[in-house]
């Protein structure tokens, strides 16, 4: 496709963009549970406003905008406040896989300093923590060794102490993790990593901005942030439950010194000094202004009241998923995020009715399920999604088969002792799309 001959109006190429998103996700109707985190349209607005304010700017160079510097150093002291931290500090990063990468990488430059005997560095990370990790692994090779979980969908402690050997460097746990919404049993990864002289980080990329406030509210929690002895740095996303714009995350670390592992600088460069604390070089301004507006804006009771909202509309889906005798939740999940399944039908066959019904549920694998992750666009849907739900597992299980999908995929994945071919057909399927 060459560029256009003559450039096109602005109205043109508006409307232009306004048809290309016809097709795209109906996330506002609640008909998506992942991917969009939209709280009110006046909260959107002041992301908009906040975020246009900023939209020339470049977070690279700190001098040159101190606006920005101070909004992200506001933003990580806040964040270090809700993880009490008192010492914490940490980077503002793109999301919640850059925030990982980057806790990754400071270990291993950690490790290099004060682990020099290790050579092949290893972590230990439940095999329900997010992909981010294995990007990690790749991109730094730091090998992922996965600790299975147990019956309650959080690491098997005795499990992971067997795998623990000199070259593991870093222990890691989720705070929630995505799959089922447990959080691990992370006091007590966290006393083994300082009990072996090592790193504890926990991926709190969903709860980060959501836990303090379901504590707050009196809910059971299970300890996961630097109030635990031994947890050493936390990722947590301001894009999601924060429910900040996208392009918004934060990475944060125990104490100055093991942030420094995480930078990069170079002395030499015919360009002048250079030195850049995260992986991208620019920066957006205008993620680190809505970051900030978005805190100055909700507050905590903003915070407190949205996460109030968000739990009571949980709690209607899980009890409605409970009361379907064919449906299960998997495990105890902690605020918003859960995964059920049946043992009765095919999930992939109901995950694909439901889809023809205009509901976006991801799957979950290992074992099968559906996934839902609660926002406030979801309380005016729940009583149809439950209905729909009912419905298509009555079709399913009066022999209707259900609608071309997924599930054939997914059935055969289970069935294949080896992925290393399914790897192959997902690159290749990237390589499809452009
Ligand atoms: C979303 C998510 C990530 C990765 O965050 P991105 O912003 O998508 O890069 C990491 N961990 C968990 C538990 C997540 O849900």
């Amino acid at each position: 496709m060459a560029l256009p001959k003559q450039g096109r109006s602005p109205a043109d190429v508006l409307a232009s963009l306004d048809t290309m998103r016809e097709s795209d996700a109906d996330w506002r109707r609640g008909r998506t549970f992942s991917l969009v985190y939209w709280a009110t349209d006046e909260h959107t607005k002041l992301l908009h406003d906040a975020y246009g304010r900023f939209f020339m700017e470049n977070g690279l160079n700190p001098m040159a905008f101190p606006s920005l510097r101070r909004f992200e150093t506001e933003v990580l002291a806040t964040a270090a406040e809700l993880f009490h931290g008192p010492d914490a500090v940490g980077s503002m990063t793109t999301g919640g896989t850059e925030s990982i990468l980057m806790a990754v990488k400071a270990a291993r430059e950690w490790a290099r300093a004060n682990k020099p005997h290790v050579t092949r560095p290893k972590m230990l990370v439940p095999t329900t923590i997010h992909p981010a990790f294995e990007k990690a692994a790749h991109y730094f090779t730091v090998e992922a060794v996965h600790m299975p979980v147990g019956a309650d969908f959080r690491v098997d402690l005795a499990k992971a102490e067997a795998l623990l050997d000199d070259d593991v460097i870093l222990i890691v746990g989720s705070a929630p993790s995505y799959p089922q919404g447990v959080i691990d049993p992370i006091p007590a990864l966290a006393a083994l990593a300082k009990s072996r002289g090592i790193l504890c980080h926990v991926d709190a990329c969903l709860g980060g901005f959501l836990l303090p406030f379901v504590e707050q509210l009196g809910r059971p929690v299970d300890p996961w942030d630097f109030r635990v002895d031994g947890v050493t740095s936390i990722s947590a996303d301001l894009h999601k439950y924060g429910f900040a714009a996208k392009g918004a995350s934060c990475v944060l670390y125990r104490d100055r010194a093991l942030r420094k592992h995480q930078f990069c600088s170079y002395s030499r460069w015919p360009g002048g000094l250079w030195a850049s604390p995260s992986m991208t070089g620019t920066r957006a301004g205008g993620a680190l202004a809505a970051a900030w507006a978005c805190m100055q804006h909700l507050g905590e009771d903003g915070y407190l009241a949205q996460a109030k909202e968000i739990l009571a509309t949980t709690d209607r889906f899980l009890e409605g998923i409970r009361a379907i005798p064919e449906l299960q939740v998997m495990g105890a999940p902690v605020m918003s995020v859960f995964g059920f399944t049946s043992d009765v039908v095919d999930v992939y066959g109901l995950g694909d009715a439901m889809e023809a019904l205009g509901w976006k549920l991801d799957r979950l694998m290992d074992p099968p399920g559906l996934h839902c992750m609660i926002t406030p666009v979801h309380a005016p849907v729940i009583g149809e999604f439950l209905a729909d739900l009912r419905s298509c597992i009555g079709r399913l299980q009066a022999g209707e088969p259900a609608p071309d999908g997924s599930a054939a995929m997914y059935g055969m994945m289970g069935s294949l002792p080896d992925r290393g071919a399914v790897d192959d057909i997902l690159k290749d399927f990237l390589d499809g799309l452009g």
